[in-house]
């Protein structure tokens, strides 16, 4: 494999979620997500084109159980736009769980893109809201830049990251997953997220293909 991948101007780097929050000691922990940050940075430099994803809601996002009274952390409710996991309380826009974690040391990344930031609708994909229509705007950043394939890293791999892979490809992206720069929350199902991979042609790489 190409030892040149990222130094292409058709080459981005997506870097989903690296929050204290989603890292252990925040309020949604992803086993090892701590374990990203320094790869991904050093994964970076060898990127030319960045861009950062932030999980960013209000304190009352519709999708913490804290907002929907009697409700417990990791049910599920129909909401007016689909099936919604009820979540603890993390990345509230402004608190200190939102940052970056400290170790994600990516300078020259171009674009942070906050998602989740309205109040009644949650957003998982970089390019959708969850009702899978409202769009971010990530989709023309990235035409308009003239980028053709996304490398796809973070936080975590069985939500955001499998439905920004999923939302690239259907966008007509080429799509990578680095592997070893992903860590799993292990929800229930979570283990189809390469199967879905494989089936719609996302590649696999890890970081030594790379660096
Ligand atoms: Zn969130």
């Amino acid at each position: 494999m190409s030892k040149l991948i990222g130094r292409s101007d058709a080459d981005v780097l997506l870097v989903i979620d690296v929050q204290r929050d989603f890292c252990p000691g925040g309020s949604l922990p992803v086993p090892g997500g701590d374990e990203v940050a320094p790869l991904i940075s050093r994964l970076a430099q060898a990127f030319d084109h960045v861009v950062m994803t932030q999980d960013w809601h209000p304190p009352d996002h519709a999708s913490f159980a804290s907002s929907h009274p009697g409700r417990k952390p990791f049910e599920e409710i129909d909401l007016p736009y689909g099936r919604q996991i009820l979540w603890p309380d993390h990345c509230v826009q402004g608190a200190g769980g939102a940052d970056f974690h400290p170790a994600l040391d990516i300078p020259h990344a171009a674009l942070v893109l906050r998602k989740g930031h309205r109040r009644d609708i949650d957003s998982y994909s970089a390019f959708f809201e969850n009702d899978r229509r409202t769009p971010t705007g990530l989709c023309g950043y990235l035409r308009e830049r003239g980028f053709a394939r996304v490398v796809l890293t973070g936080l975590a791999l069985d939500v955001c990251v499998r439905w920004t892979a999923e939302d690239a490809k259907r966008l007509g992206f080429s799509v990578a997953v680095v592997e070893d720069a992903c860590r799993a929350l292990g929800l229930a199902g979570s283990t189809s997220a390469w199967n879905s991979f494989r089936e719609i042609g996302v590649d696999r790489f890890a970081t030594a293909d790379i660096l």
